[in-house]
């Protein structure tokens, strides 16, 4: 399933579930994130019943959204979560998930950072360099604690993506290669406060081939039969997350046949699978509601000033990604080529390039597929304060972040006395 479903036209007027966009804009204001609790809800589904019957856990990635209200539902429908820091610990756990069902991954884990997950009991802890382990080892010493830890595995394969968003390349920082994973477990008894109860990698983001996934798994495989040959006890196998969704034209695997191939290809598996999708559950579940402040018509161009930017959506800025660019209104107005761009003194501070669109002052657009990686990677560049987000459930609106205030930007600022 990909594209926009919850987020369709009724006579030109384009809705999220049964609330007409327009609406939303005029009750809370515009730039806003709106997602839908029908696409979120549906996009977990489709992962959980595509494992048909097999032992797994859907780690939700925190940081393609952690906004607290998504948090929650995902917890309600029996998610886990995928955290990569302190804060999102916190988050998760405010948001009442399961901190059974927490896998902690990244690179560069602090010692406050263990020790509140040490404390909160998570599952595991996927960690990326013999240094880390080391530092782990003695804080949970410290704690008098035991860390469950799954080693990630750095499977040097190319996962065809925009390089900012590959990760299993021998070159990339993340992971450790397959050999020397290899006698990190075998030196296990080295570490007495370590329990090795996981495999785990994590090849990149946005793939839309199943190929790449495939390789990795085959040599997660191999490792798995050569750490259980020599007795370790293995209890799962972390697959990571990564699978891509439809921005434009592209065609990723669906969700069910992503699971499907993970399942088959695993099949003499007799451990827990476990995966880390992010932009898969979330990306086509929310929109950035935006306002057209000016239309500016350049010899050179046509430019659709509007009142989101790159601080609130960051994506087409850093990747140079495509998002779809819809009006809320269908018009008759005359098609020209817009540039889309917000208030922001940066060139780069655009939302698409060269959209053919008929616009009108004062018109509100919505930036597709924004769910994932927006609202989270965004900053108040500019003083400006972040957006709002909505949630829409059928009929009805949750607001799920009011829009900052100026007064709260400064509020941690002092002058010298
Ligand atoms: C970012 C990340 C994910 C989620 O990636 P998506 O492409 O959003 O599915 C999963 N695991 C790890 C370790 C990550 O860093």
């Amino acid at each position: 399933m990909s594209g926009f479903s919850e987020f369709v036209y009724h006579d030109n007027e384009l809705y999220v579930e049964s609330v007409p966009l327009k609406q939303i804009a005029e009750e809370f204001g515009t730039p806003c994130y709106v997602y839908s609790r029908s696409a979120l809800t549906k996009a977990y589904l489709e992962f959980d019943s595509a494992f048909s019957g097999r032992d797994h856990l859907i780690c939700y990635a925190v940081k393609a959204n952690s906004n607290i209200a998504i948090l929650n539902l995902l917890a309600r429908l029996g998610s886990g979560f995928d955290i990569v820091s302190g804060g999102e610990l916190l988050r998760v756990i405010k948001a009442g998930g399961d901190p059974k069902k927490i896998v902690f991954s990244g690179v560069g884990k602090n010692i406050d950072e263990m020790r509140l997950a040490l404390e909160a009991n998570i599952l595991c802890f996927n960690v990326e360099s013999e240094a880390e382990l080391n530092t782990l080892n003695q804080t949970a010493k410290d704690m008098g604690k035991i860390a469950p830890v799954s080693l990630r595995v750095n499977p040097n394969v190319d996962a065809k993506t925009h390089p900012y968003i590959s990760t299993g390349l021998k070159e990339n920082k993340f992971g450790i290669p397959a050999n020397e994973a290899e006698r990190i477990y075998q030196s296990a008894h080295q570490y007495a406060h370590i329990r090795f109860t996981g495999l785990d990698c994590h090849i990149g983001s946005q793939l839309t081939e199943l190929e790449p996934f495939m390789q990795a798994s085959s040599k997660m495989l191999n490792l798995l039969d050569t750490l259980q040959s020599q007795g370790l006890a293995i209890e799962h196998l972390d697959l990571g997350g990564g699978l891509g969704i439809r921005y434009t034209n592209e065609t990723p695997p669906s969700i069910k046949d992503y699971v499907s191939a993970l399942c088959a290809s695993t099949q003499q598996v007799k451990q827990r699978l476990l995966i880390e999708p992010g932009r898969s559950l979330v990306g086509n579940s929310g929109i950035l509601l935006t306002r057209i402040e000016y239309l500016k018509h350049t010899p050179a161009r046509n430019f659709a000033i509007v009142d989101a930017a790159m601080n609130d959506l960051m994506r087409p800025a850093l990747y140079d990604a495509y998002h779809e660019i819809l009006p809320v209104a269908r018009n008759n107005e005359e098609i020209k080529n817009y540039q889309v761009v917000g208030p922001v003194c940066e060139t780069g501070d655009f939302l698409g390039h060269d959209r053919k669109l008929g616009l009108i002052n004062g018109d509100l657009l919505a930036i597709m597929s924004t769910g994932a990686y927006g609202m989270s990677m965004s900053s108040n560049y500019n003083t400006r304060p972040r957006a709002a987000e909505i949630m829409v459930d059928k009929n009805t609106i949750h607001i799920i972040r009011q829009r900052e205030t100026i007064d709260q930007l400064i509020a941690t600022e002092r002058i010298l006395s």
